[in-house]
Formats: C-alpha cells, sequence, structure tokens
C-alpha cells in the first residue's frame, strides 16, 4: 500500500489551501452574515482551475483525478463550507453529468461555457417538493413535441441555480411510464435563458448562507431535442451514478468542515486559561481532542478510499455511502466539541465554531440522507447483487 500522495495532488492541495486561508477563511463570518454569494472567489476559484478541476482539459477544465478533487475541496471547505457547497455542486452535480454522459457536442457547448474562463455555474435539479429521498416520485414531466421537449412541473432547493453566472440546469424529468408502471425518468440539459423557466427567491437558511439554493420552475419551457442527456429513459440510473461521486465530495467538504473545529478548537485549549493553566492541559480536553483528531483521521482515510476507487474505475458506491455517512457524522461531533471547548464563547456568533456548528447539520441530508446511506451500505452487505443494483432496488420500491 501506499498512503503518499502525488506531487500533482499536493500541488492543487497545496493551492488551494493557500487560496481558502489567505481569501476565503478571514471572509467566512461576513458572507455568512450577509449572505451575500461570493462572486470575485468564485471567479478568482474558476481562474485557478479549482472550479473545473474533474472536466479533461479539451473542454477546458483541469482534468484532474478525483482523488486530487476531494483534496481540493477539503481545503476549500475547511476555509468555508458555504463556497465548498458551490464548488462541489458545480462540479459533482453540475459539471459531472454532462462529462459523463453528454454528447461531444454538448461537451464542448456546455462546458466550454462554465469552465473555459466562462466563471460560470451548472447545476442539477432532481428534489421537487414530493420526491425528496424517493426521488423516483419525479413529478416534473418533459414531452417530445414537434423536435421540442416540453418541460413543465418545479423544483426545489437547486443549488447554485439562480446566481448572475448561473448558465443553466440539469434536470431530471418524467418522460413516460415504463411497463412494470414505473416513471421513466429522463435528463435534460436547460440553459438559464430559455423562455418558461423561472426561479423562486433564495431561501432563509440554517447555513451554507452564502451559497445560493432556489425553486425552479417549468412552464411550457421548450429546449431542443438533442438537450437529452445521454439516452431517453436512463435518468434514474445517470443520477445514481452522479450521486455516488457526490457522496464522496460531500464526505470532504464534512472532513473540510471537521478539520476546520479542529484548529479552533486546539487554538483556543492553548490560549484560554482556568484554575491557573491553559484548559489544553486539562485531561477531559486532551481527550476530546484526541477523539476529534481520530475522527478526522478515519473519515479522510474513507473519503479518500472512495475517490480512489472511483478514479481506478472500480465499484465504489458502498465507499461513498460509508464515506459520506461517517464524515459527515464526524463533522458534527467535532462541532459540537468545539463549541463545548470554546464555552460560552463558543455559543456566541462572534465565534467561528458558532457558524460551523449551524454549518454541519446539512452534511447529512443532503446527496442522500444518513438514513438512505446506511441502507445502501447494509443491501449491498446483503444482496449478491452489488451496491447498485441494490440501490436501484431500494428507491425503486
Ligand atoms: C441546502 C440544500 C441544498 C440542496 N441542493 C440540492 C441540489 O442542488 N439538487 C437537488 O436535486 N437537490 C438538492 N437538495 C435536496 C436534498 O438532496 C434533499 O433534501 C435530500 O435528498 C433529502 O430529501 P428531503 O429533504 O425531501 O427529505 P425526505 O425524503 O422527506 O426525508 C425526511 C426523513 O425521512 C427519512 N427517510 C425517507 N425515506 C426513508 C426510507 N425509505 N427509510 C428510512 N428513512 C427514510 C430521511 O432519511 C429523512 O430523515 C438540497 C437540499 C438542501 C437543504
Amino acid at each position: 500500500m501506499n498512503f503518499d500522495l502525488t506531487v500533482e495532488q499536493q500541488r492543487w492541495r497545496d493551492l488551494a489551501r493557500e487560496y481558502a486561508q489567505e481569501e476565503i477563511r478571514p471572509r467566512a463570518t461576513q458572507l455568512d452574515k450577509e449572505q451575500a454569494f461570493p462572486y470575485d472567489i468564485v471567479a478568482r476559484m474558476t481562474d485557478l482551475g479549482l472550479m473545473g478541476m474533474t472536466v479533461p482539459e479539451e473542454y477546458g477544465g483541469s482534468g484532474g483525478d478525483f482523488v486530487t478533487y476531494n483534496l481540493a475541496l477539503e481545503e476549500i471547505s475547511r476555509a468555508d463550507t458555504s463556497v465548498g457547497i458551490t464548488m462541489e455542486a458545480h462540479i459533482s452535480l453540475g459539471c459531472s453529468p454532462i462529462v459523463n454522459f453528454g454528447t461531444p457536442r454538448q461537451k464542448e457547448h456546455f462546458l466550454g461555457e462554465v469552465v473555459q474562463g466562462g466563471r460560470k455555474l451548472w447545476a442539477f435539479g432532481l428534489t421537487e417538493e414530493n420526491a425528496g429521498t424517493d426521488a423516483g416520485g419525479t413529478r416534473t414531466t418533459a414531452e417530445l413535441r414537434d423536435g421540442e421537449w416540453v418541460i413543465n412541473g418545479a423544483k426545489k432547493w437547486i443549488t447554485n441555480a439562480g446566481t448572475d453566472i448561473t448558465a443553466g440546469v440539469t434536470a431530471i424529468a418524467r418522460t413516460g411510464t415504463r411497463e412494470n408502471g414505473k416513471p421513466e425518468l429522463t435528463a435534460i440539459i436547460i440553459p438559464q435563458e430559455t423562455p418558461g423557466f423561472t426561479r423562486g427567491p433564495g431561501y432563509e437558511k440554517l447555513g451554507w448562507r452564502a451559497s445560493d439554493q432556489r425553486p425552479l420552475y417549468f412552464e411550457d419551457c421548450r429546449v431542443p431535442e438533442e438537450n437529452l442527456l445521454g439516452e431517453r429513459g436512463r435518468g434514474f440510473r445517470q443520477f445514481l451514478q452522479t450521486l455516488d461521486g457526490g457522496r464522496v465530495a460531500v464526505g470532504a467538504l464534512s472532513v473540510g468542515l471537521a478539520q476546520a473545529c479542529f484548529d479552533e478548537a486546539v487554538a483556543r485549549a492553548k490560549e484560554r486559561e482556568q484554575f491557573g493553566s491553559r484548559i489544553a492541559e486539562f485531561q477531559a480536553i486532551q481527550f476530546k481532542l484526541a477523539d476529534m483528531a481520530m475522527e478526522i483521521e478515519l473519515a479522510r482515510n474513507i473519503v479518500l478510499k472512495a475517490a480512489w476507487l472511483k478514479d481506478q474505475g472500480r465499484p465504489f458506491s458502498r465507499e461513498a455511502s460509508m464515506a459520506k455517512v461517517f464524515a459527515s457524522e464526524t463533522a458534527k461531533r467535532a462541532a459540537d466539541q468545539a463549541v463545548q471547548i470554546w464555552g460560552g464563547e463558543g455559543f456566541m456568533e462572534t465565534s467561528a465554531v458558532a457558524r460551523y456548528w449551524r454549518q454541519v447539520k446539512i452534511n447529512e441530508i443532503g446527496e442522500g440522507t444518513s438514513e438512505i446511506n446506511r441502507q445502501i451500505i447494509a443491501r449491498s452487505l446483503l444482496t449478491e447483487e452489488g451496491a447498485f443494483e441494490a440501490k436501484q432496488k431500494m428507491v425503486a420500491q
């Protein structure tokens, strides 16, 4: 075994760390307070190659492997998970489906627009009012009429969907009913300025306040037939595959947040004095720090193992779910302990740990809840078909 990163991987991690610590971290509190989308940061990250990390170089991306992307994402999220989710949703949910399932023309056109100096964002719309965990409950429809898809319906909570630099969304729509009575789901590319496609206002949120989430509305929204992504009726399989990658990345985002909690906890423990000594000298505090460090190390390892499996072209669905659950729950415990170590100061919005404590909850919900990921893990262990088929069965139930 070899746990060493390549020179290239270290270079990207260091670049992301340096930029994040110098330019993002000092602004995180203010961005959160103002609920301001950081356009200048996203533009700079695009210029640095961070927003197109897994997009092939021929389409203007950085052509990085999945491990490298997750290393960089951890560093960005360590500085601010709002910026981290903007990067993650753009790469894992926005660009990846086009990279994986798009035609050469779609890749050139849509990816070129977002990464190749375009400094734009792409979104992925799956969730609806009655289709959350049960994404098979999708009600949005797309009907093929006179060479165009006519889309009707609504999506909710779609990340990066309504910024001034959003170029479009890949939406999952119902295009018919299968022989077994289940919906036929299809992915369709919808550029932002398409008539009949509108967005609602952003939400008031507990965390990720400097990131953008919107409801989307489609009213007789028409796009050309060639905006079909991949094959008709393959939307279900496509989003399962997309979410596998996304789960690893949300794992990396969670590790970054857990590391930030640890950084703050150590700094405070070394500085704060009670009973005539620094609180870091009390064993109760030391054990908390030891537990945090242990769990962060393990979370980082499963995230990188899942990413490595993906890079090798090997099955990684089970490990993706393990990474998502373990890392997000590690981050939750780390945030809790960081506030505890900070004491009353940690309850004040003037402290970074208070923000971390608010931010951390969503990691257990977005891109598959802990409950559903535990089911994916369990069923992959209990069935012979393996993780992918087990998951398909479960979601189709
Ligand atoms: C800030 C934010 C950003 C988001 N960004 C996007 C995005 O960019 N694109 C997108 O498509 N979606 C996005 N989402 C949606 C997100 O993926 C969903 O919230 C998530 O999949 C869970 O769906 P739900 O919230 O409807 O929960 P529900 O499905 O209503 O689940 C509620 C509870 O029931 C549990 N539950 C449900 N079914 C089962 C079961 N079979 N067994 C056991 N427990 C079960 C869940 O685990 C959960 O605890 C975002 C959400 C948020 C809040």
